[in-house]
């Protein structure tokens, strides 16, 4: 396993409690939209086992051609080791990534793409939808709905309705409002469901796309191969 020790260059304030942190590209680094990476703090690996108080899995927001790592994330007042050294970090300082890797491309089977994410998980989807504007080829149409009640919502710029790049983004602040949405999505039996959130926003996803019918080989989750069937073969009458 190699491990990549680079440096921020740039710091975004996104929303009040949201950042993102670009990070230098090492030359031999790459990754694929979707990927997520292992990010970790000075001092990880000093003892014999990895301190795991200082990694954290990240998903990449950015693409390889905008030539930096981007890593997003929410730092509340309230938070834990990791997010409040992180916070103290500034343009210059290293940080270590390793073992990346993409469980969710973005699928080109000629299918609508439906993306659904709570908060900063729109970070996930990011490259996806930067990847589908410049090249649409055999897909036919992503829409986004996020949920974030904070109402600071992420990324307005990129996840913005645009009919002529066959590309319709929606933002709700409820649970209410996100699961009606998600039913109505949901009449396309057809389509992907990519799904990014906590593990308790994947299994009501989950619960309600398997009512309406959705098959599971339809619900892309950004879990390990290993442990897509401990979300994915939920009996629906527990
Ligand atoms: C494949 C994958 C990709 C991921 N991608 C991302 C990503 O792109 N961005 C991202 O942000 N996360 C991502 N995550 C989740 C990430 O790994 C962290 O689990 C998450 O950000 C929470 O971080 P934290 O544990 O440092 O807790 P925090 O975010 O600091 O805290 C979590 C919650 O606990 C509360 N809390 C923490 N400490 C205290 C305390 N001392 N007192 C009271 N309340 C407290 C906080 O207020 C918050 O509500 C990903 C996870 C996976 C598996």
């Amino acid at each position: 396993m190699k491990i990549y020790w680079t440096k921020i260059n740039k710091i975004i304030e996104e929303t009040p409690e949201v950042k993102t942190y670009l990070l230098d590209c090492p030359e031999d680094f790459t990754w694929e939209e979707g990927a997520h990476t292992h990010f970790a703090l000075e001092g990880f690996n000093a003892g014999d086992k990895p301190n795991r108080s200082l990694i954290r899995h990240m998903s990449i927001s950015t693409l390889p051609h905008e030539r930096s790592i981007g890593i997003t994330t929410r730092i509340r007042e309230q938070c834990s080791e990791f997010k409040s050294i992180l916070r103290t970090l500034e343009v210059g300082n290293e940080v270590a990534i390793f073992k990346t890797h993409s469980n969710v491309p973005l699928k080109r089977e000629g299918k609508n793409v439906y993306l659904l994410s709570s908060g900063v998980g729109l970070a996930t989807f990011r490259p996806l939808v930067l990847d589908y504007f410049e090249r649409a080829d055999n897909v036919n149409h992503i829409h986004s709905l996020n949920i974030d009640s904070s109402r600071d919502f992420l990324f307005t710029n990129i996840f913005a309705s645009a009919p002529d790049k066959k590309f319709t983004s929606q933002f709700v602040d409820n649970r209410h409002d996100y699961y009606e949405e998600v039913k109505k999505l949901a009449a396309d039996k057809e389509g992907f469901f990519y799904v990014v959130g906590s593990d308790e926003f994947l299994v009501q996803n989950i619960e309600v796309l398997r009512e309406q019918g959705m098959k599971p080989e339809q619900i892309m989750l950004d879990k390990r191969e290993q442990q897509l069937p401990n979300f994915l073969s939920l009996d629906l009458s527990v």
